[in-house]
């Protein structure tokens, strides 16, 4: 047993279901993604688990949601204090079930405190408004109300960064969360569970229950007490979330894929274009849903773009996320190495050329080596289907209008990217390009404050921002007749 585990399984290795630590007597192994072992368990809920759990939400729920925004608002800042001051064990358990470099893991700490303190002062501020009336004798109030007990399903990708996202907007609106960690990294988000009981959340305002995800999204979808669903995952899975809340018309926030554009243009610095097209593509050992997944470089400059990056590629670190210096972890599984291999032979078979990697590195877990491939023909699989990998397809384009067309050619739209130091081309760019966050000269663009989702096939809804809290209050009309 990995002594960080200890830290994650809070109460021996239970579940948390309406302040209770919950032991569902089934266990299941969290695998090492840098080696391919099992370094500890976790409880393996069921369907009665997250009945309990939303029974236990509902039970809460008026409690909650009556509680001054100022309270709530002290409740979160607490958790967040106790998160920030286990930055470092927080982050080694990050690391352990998902593999990425323990720097990054803290980064994600860091991103989860701030989230946190976000909503903690944005759940003050969910006013709603006095209208002027149209009739003498009536008066109308907009009152915005939360939704109820909330159904939060998370991604491995940034196991805890991604839950506290919904969690912390859901709490601060006065909704109660039951939370779905991902089956590969289940150990961050209980770890969670335990500082919120330990910062003072009330029972039932949290729970984390850990299982099978088709189980505890069909339990979400039929149980009339989860009154909304925010889930970000695979758009595979949003598709079915979709079926299945058509019968009861449960409303759902939808975080999906991305398949994120990545444009260098002749203007741009290049030493500093390539340092942000490394963020973009290779945070996260490329398993990120904003990851530059195709990069469109002026033909003019193509030649000094490749050459640098390719440079910075193959200068990058890989290893185990906990030995110092390293920048590229493995990949979460070994289908999603599969996945990675199979669509860089694709591309290969369809005529690119492998500038540097293209291959598993042959040593213990799932790592594959951060590659760079040229003449990579539109129809090449990784130019459509996320590859979720350190694999940089990069293209040549020849003007303006024609980047902009190539990067919208696509059915997703989170993320897009562009290095230019051209004003009216930015502005011609924020206007044209199709996505929900747009990052120019800068290949990290999200931040609690501002709005993250997509558009098409990359979901519904926004977290972050003052837009995140939308996702979980109702807004109500109150039309107030004198008594007369
Ligand atoms: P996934 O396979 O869709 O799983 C996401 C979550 O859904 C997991 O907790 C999973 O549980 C659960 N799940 C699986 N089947 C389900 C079902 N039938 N009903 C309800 N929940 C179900 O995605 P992933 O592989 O973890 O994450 C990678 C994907 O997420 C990529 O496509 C990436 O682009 C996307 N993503 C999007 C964003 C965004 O903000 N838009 C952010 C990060 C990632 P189990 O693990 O138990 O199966």
């Amino acid at each position: 047993m990995n002594p960080d585990a200890g830290l994650a399984l809070g109460r021996a290795g239970s579940l948390f279901v309406g302040g209770h630590w919950v032991d569902p007597g089934a266990r299941r192994p969290v695998i090492d993604p840098a080696t391919g072992t099992a370094f500890a368990e976790f409880p393996w809920g069921g369907r009665e688990h997250v009945r309990a759990a939303f029974a236990a939400a509902e039970a809460a729920a008026e409690a909650w949601r009556s509680l001054p925004a100022k309270n709530r608002s002290a409740l979160l800042n607490a958790v967040a204090d106790r998160l920030e001051a286990q930055t470092a064990a927080m982050a080694r358990t990050i690391t352990a079930e998902n593999g990425k470099p323990l720097s990054q893991a803290k980064a994600e700490v860091a991103m989860s405190v701030d989230h946190l303190r976000w909503f903690a002062e944005e759940g003050k501020r969910v006013y709603g408004r006095w209208v002027p009336n149209q009739v003498v004798g009536k008066r109308h109030l907009i009152v915005k109300t939360p939704v109820g007990p909330i159904g939060a399903i998370a991604p491995w990708n940034f196991p805890l960064g991604l839950a506290v996202r919904k969690v912390a907007p859901a709490l601060a609106a006065g909704c109660p969360v039951v939370l779905k960690p991902a089956t590969p990294t289940p150990l961050s988000c209980l770890a969670f569970a335990a500082m919120a009981e330990e910062a003072g959340l009330p029972a039932g305002t949290l729970s984390v229950v850990t299982g099978s995800g088709a189980d505890v999204g069909a339990e979400m979808l039929s149980n009339p007490l989860c009154r909304k669903i925010t889930f970000t995952g695979s758009t595979e899975v949003g598709r079915l979330l979709i079926a299945g809340a058509a019968a009861s018309i449960k409303p759902l926030s939808l975080e999906l894929g991305g398949h994120a554009p990545l444009l260098v243009f002749a203007d741009a610095d290049i030493d500093r274009a390539v340092e942000g097209v490394l963020a973009a593509k290779f945070r996260n050992t490329g398993q990120s849903c904003i990851a530059a997944n195709r990069i469109y470089v002026d033909r003019a400059i193509l030649p000094r773009f490749i050459e640098a990056f390719v440079g910075r590629t193959r200068a990058l670190v890989v290893g185990q996320g906990t030995d110092p210096g390293v920048e590229i972890g493995p990949l979460i599984d070994e289908a999603a190495l599969a996945k990675a291999l199979d669509h860089i032979a694709d591309a290969r078979a369809h005529g690119a050329k492998i500038l540097c990697g293209g291959q598993r590195i042959d040593r213990p877990g799932f790592f594959l080596a951060p590659t760079v491939m040229v003449d990579v023909p539109a129809g090449a699989v990784c130019l459509r289907d996320e590859t979720f990998a350190p694999v940089a397809p990069v293209m040549p384009f020849d003007s303006e209008d024609e980047a902009i067309a190539r990067a919208n050619d696509s059915a997703y739209g989170l993320a897009a990217y562009a290095f230019t130091r051209d004003l009216g081309r930015t502005l011609r760019l924020a206007e044209r390009l199709t996505a929900g966050t747009l990052g120019i000269n800068d290949g990290v663009p999200a931040v609690s404050s501002c709005p993250f989702g997509g558009v098409g096939q990359s979901g519904w809804g926004r977290e972050l921002g003052t837009e995140g809290l939308d996702a979980f209050v109702n807004t109500k009309h109150v039309s107030i007749t004198e008594d007369v």
